[in-house]
């Protein structure tokens, strides 16, 4: 371990916990984004605050590199990336282009690419029910506007620049992941954060606030699998993308029944269909994951729900 390792978007959820993780493992991290974690201090051990759409910035930020871990994007809950297609989707192509290729120029070693669930086709996700995705599904391309191209864009960037250059590149496709220390107010937050926030704030008996009518589905990943699956991901042989989520389907409904649960709080639905609601329904089909690294997420959705809803609640509660 002689050169340091580079993780990009390290003030934002997964990088930060990324960071906490590689150092516990004993890397040297340069920590990179344009702003500090919010709500704990990095333990890498130099944070630079640099904009990632620079090609400048990029080539700096890869210097003396081993392997670069590019979570760096553009991005919140459906709120967020269907409100702003052009401005999310030029942001995230100026940072994974300028990354891909100042990583190349700089020769590191391995470029970890976090690409989403967003990429597969909309008209495979028009179900709640069997709408599980295998990888294979991504094509012909129907992804979610704006934020879902980009990604399946920059994902064929990888392989390009792994042909072209012969660069190491891994992809992972993340699924929803939620836990301690991500945004949970603000207009960013997804759904697990949200509801959590909403139900710690909320009083035996109140009404709260659901977008669509709850019946959509969604599979959910804690955030220690999302960091045990990218590390096994990195040092595996699998250069092709690979879908990294749970494959325990939920809808909004049953979360919220879930975390009320938790909580300890009788509360009741009230639906707002003019919110946005994403695609009806998406799983993760996780058999090539396992098959290749014998290993999937498994994280008991029960006890991740707990740990985040005690974490935003002692938060509200300050
Ligand atoms: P996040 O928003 O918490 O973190 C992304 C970070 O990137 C932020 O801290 C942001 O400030 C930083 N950033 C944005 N523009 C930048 C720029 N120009 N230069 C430098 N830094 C910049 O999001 P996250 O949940 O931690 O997601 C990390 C990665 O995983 C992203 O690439 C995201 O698209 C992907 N992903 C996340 C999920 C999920 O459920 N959280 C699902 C699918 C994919």
């Amino acid at each position: 371990m002689d050169r340091k390792v580079l993780v990009t978007g390290a003030g934002g959820f997964i990088g930060h916990h990324l960071v906490t993780k590689l150092v516990n493992m004993g890397h040297e991290v340069r920590a990179i984004d344009i702003k500090y974690p919010e709500f704990q201090t990095s333990k890498a051990s130099e944070f630079i605050l640099s904009d990632l759409r620079s090609y400048e910035n990029c080539i700096a930020a890869t210097k003396g590199i081993s392997q670069v871990y590019n979570l760096a994007a553009d991005m919140g809950g459906i709120g967020y990336i269907t409100s702003k297609f052009a401005e999310i989707a030029r942001n995230n192509v100026l940072i994974n282009s300028h990354m891909l290729e100042a990583s190349r120029v700089n020769e590191i070693d391995t470029f970890f690419y976090s690409s989403s669930a967003c990429i597969y086709p909309t008209e495979k996700q028009k179900n709640t029910a069997n709408i599980s995705l295998r990888e294979s599904d991504a094509y012909p391309a129907d992804p979610e506007e704006g934020y879902g191209w980009e990604k399946l864009f920059s994902e064929k960037l990888c392989e390009y620049y792994s042909k072209d250059y012969g660069l190491r590149t891994r992809v992972a496709r993340l699924h929803n992941v939620y836990g301690p220390l991500g945004t949970y107010t603000g207009g960013k937050e997804k759904a697990p954060a949200a509801l959590c926030r909403k139900i710690a704030m909320a009083s035996n008996g109140d009404k709260i606030e659901i977008w669509g009518d709850g019946r959509q589905t969604r599979s959910f990943m804690f955030i220690d699998d999302c960091i045990e699956g990218i590390t096994r991901i990195v040092n595996s042989d699998v250069s092709e993308p690979l879908n990294l989520g749970t494959d325990h389907l939920i809808s909004i409904n049953e979360m919220v029944d879930l975390i009320c649960l938790i909580s300890g709080k009788t509360l009741s639905k009230v639906t707002d269909l003019s919110k946005p609601q994403g695609v009806r329904g998406r799983n993760s089909d996780n058999s090539k994951i396992k098959n290749l690294l014998g290993w999937a997420p498994n994280y008991p959705l029960e006890k991740g729900l707990s740990k985040t809803y005690s974490w935003i609640y002692s938060q509200i509660n300050i």
